[in-house]
């Protein structure tokens, strides 16, 4: 607005709020789609919109908000009155481009007989797609400008309109713009969905005036914005007293008043009146936390947005010391226990075990102790240490790190079990997972005595948060293990918009070991809460203590014909886990 503001007339300033009034009733009087006049009922916010000619615009909307609408009525609308005008309409990708300039522009003219008129077209005039001229000297070029704006070189435009801006090349705004040097007053209309915040339609948000749509609470007069905070079960509610809000009484609220680059304008489905609030609740549980905030809400995702936060952590914590031994442990959850192993390596990482339980049918994972051992250990040692701490838990199955050196430290923590239980390597069983990170789950498969299993890494470890933020996850408190508190914090999700997954990572400086010891814990015992489930005689297990289940003899036909019969210990659990558990004493 600056542009009108300073040296202008004040002939030039009734003039521009003339036209200011003018667009949206334009529209309405002007315009046609398929036979019918143009209506904005229950879109309040669509007033501010089309009453702002400020030099630059910036809309950061979720998807299906007519923004194509608005851009489509905004060029007829500069076509007619302007006769003359030249715009230039570019988008990432050349089918984009058409399809706009096809399914949106074309009807918007052909359909308008006031619009056709107007621009001197006769009745069945045939448009074209890359190059429009009308009759009155109004021109449109339509352009596509994925890796670079060089399509657009040669091109003098008065205003320019960038459709899907987010997927446009970063730094080819000021390439595009180069088309409007010399324009007497040019203008420049950004259009997108958010990415991340460090793409540039956030940047050019960030410059804008960034009007939010803000809804009073009639309770408590709180100022709600349309994000995560108002959605409620029922409807929108206001962020502080829950009560529910009217989102029609919103107003538009410059988050940025000074701005002198130009307005900005968030749109998203909460504001939109047919958008059905159970589909948000639908889409809020279908899509990954990312993929939501950008396509629904109009929001874009902070870069490393830290997966969790420290509230959400501390509020799984329990309060009391974490047991060392599987006595601390109530009976009935002793017979599930787990552990998860990421190993240490030459980066200066820590070996980090997690040891945890599920119980069958039960969302709930407890993760009952959280223990990591000094950097550059001597891998024998850390793996006695491992050792030592999964017979003092007597813990059932072990996911271990099974990528890169994690197979040698493996083979290691076999032979430091088996001292105990010779067993394990006489009698062939297979306890250990070693674990190895994909796209997505497989299957196990045998490699010596390790089942090598590949786990989804996103999913996963999202489903690890996903249990914090729930609150189906019990953890250690935080004086007995800080250091893990502040590796698993340490984690940043990033959304992959190729993939539309989350990927999940640490800063170099920060080790998040026990986040994946975690993940591999919860691999485990999410395998044996679902062999538990498939196998009732697990409920006749009765606090029995690990030393016992050293000694325990198992259930009687349950071993596979093939096994040697093979002293018994507390690790006989196979791929399967089906007839591997002991029946107590
Ligand atoms: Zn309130």
């Amino acid at each position: 607005m600056v542009a009108v503001a300073t040296a202008s007339t004040t002939a030039g300033t009734s003039r521009t709020r003339r036209r200011t009034r003018c667009f949206r009733d334009f529209a309405e009087t002007m315009i046609r789609l398929r036979g019918e006049r143009l209506r904005f009922p229950e879109r309040p916010y669509i007033d501010k919109l089309y009453s702002c000619l400020s030099r630059n615009i910036v809309i950061r909307a979720s998807r299906q908000v007519e923004k194509s609408t608005y851009l489509a009525n905004r060029i007829v609308y500069e076509l007619v009155t302007r006769p003359g005008i030249r715009i230039l309409f570019v988008s990432p990708r050349a089918e984009q481009t058409q399809s706009f300039i096809t399914s949106r522009l074309h009807p918007t003219i052909v359909d308008s007989p006031l619009i056709r008129q107007a621009l001197g077209l006769r009745k069945n005039a045939r448009l074209k797609q890359k190059h429009l001229q009308f009759p009155n000297g109004s021109e449109v070029y339509a352009r596509a400008a994925f890796h670079s704006g060089d399509a657009t070189r040669g091109i003098s435009a008065d205003i320019l309109i960038c459709d899907e801006y987010q997927d446009l090349a970063d730094g080819d705004l000021p390439v595009l713009q180069e088309t409007l040097s010399h324009a007497r007053r040019p203008i420049t209309i950004l259009t997108g969905t958010p990415k991340l915040v460090t793409n540039h339609l956030e940047a050019a948000f960030c410059q804008s005036t960034a009007n939010q749509w803000t809804i009073r609470c009639e309770h408590c007069n709180h100022a709600c914005v349309p994000d995560l905070g108002v959605i409620g079960s029922a409807g929108l509610i206001c962020s502080q007293c829950r009560e529910l809000l009217d989102v029609q009484s919103g107003y538009w609220m410059a988050s940025n008043p000074t701005s002198t680059w130009g307005e900005g304008f968030w749109i998203n489905h909460l504001m939109a009146p047919w958008v059905e609030h159970t589909s948000i609740l639908q889409r809020q549980f279908d899509y990954d936390e990312s993929r939501f905030k950008n396509e629904v809400l109009g929001l874009s995702t902070a870069v490393g947005e830290l997966a969790l936060t420290r509230d959400q952590l501390l509020a799984c914590a329990v309060d009391r010391p974490q047991p060392a031994t599987a006595t601390d442990i109530p009976a009935g959850e002793r017979q599930l226990l787990v552990a998860g192993v990421d190993w240490g390596g030459a980066g200066g990482s820590h070996t980090a075990i997690a040891i945890g339980s599920i119980k069958p049918g039960d969302p709930l994972f407890t993760i009952w102790c959280w223990k990591t051992f000094p950097k550059l250990q001597e891998p024998r040692e850390a793996s006695r240490a491992v050792a030592a701490l999964c017979r003092a838990f007597g813990v059932r199955v072990i996911a271990a790190d099974g990528m890169g050196s994690g197979r040698v430290a493996n083979s290691m923590l076999l032979e430091d079990l088996a001292a105990d239980n010779p067993g394990i390597t006489t009698g062939g069983q297979r306890i250990l997972y070693g674990i190895c990170y994909g796209s997505q789950d497989g299957s196990p498969t045998a490699d010596g005595l390790v089942e090598q299993l590949t786990i989804g890494r996103s999913k996963w470890i999202g489903g690890l948060f996903s249990r914090v933020k729930l609150g189906h996850c019990r953890i250690p408190r935080e004086a007995d293990c800080p250091e893990a508190y502040s590796q698993i914090l340490a984690e940043y999700a990033d959304y992959d918009s190729v993939t539309r997954t989350i990927r999940y990572r640490h800063p170099e400086s920060q080790p998040d070991d026990m986040l994946h010891a975690s993940t591999y814990a919860l691999v485990a015992a999410s395998r044996l809460a679902t062999a538990a489930t498939a196998d009732p005689e697990m409920t006749s297990f009765s606090g029995t203590a690990p030393t016992r289940l050293a000694t325990a003899a198992p259930a009687a036909g349950l071993q596979r014909e093939s096994d040697p019969v093979v002293t018994p210990d507390p690790w006989d659990l196979d791929d399967g886990f089906s007839g591997q558990f002991f029946s107590g004493p």
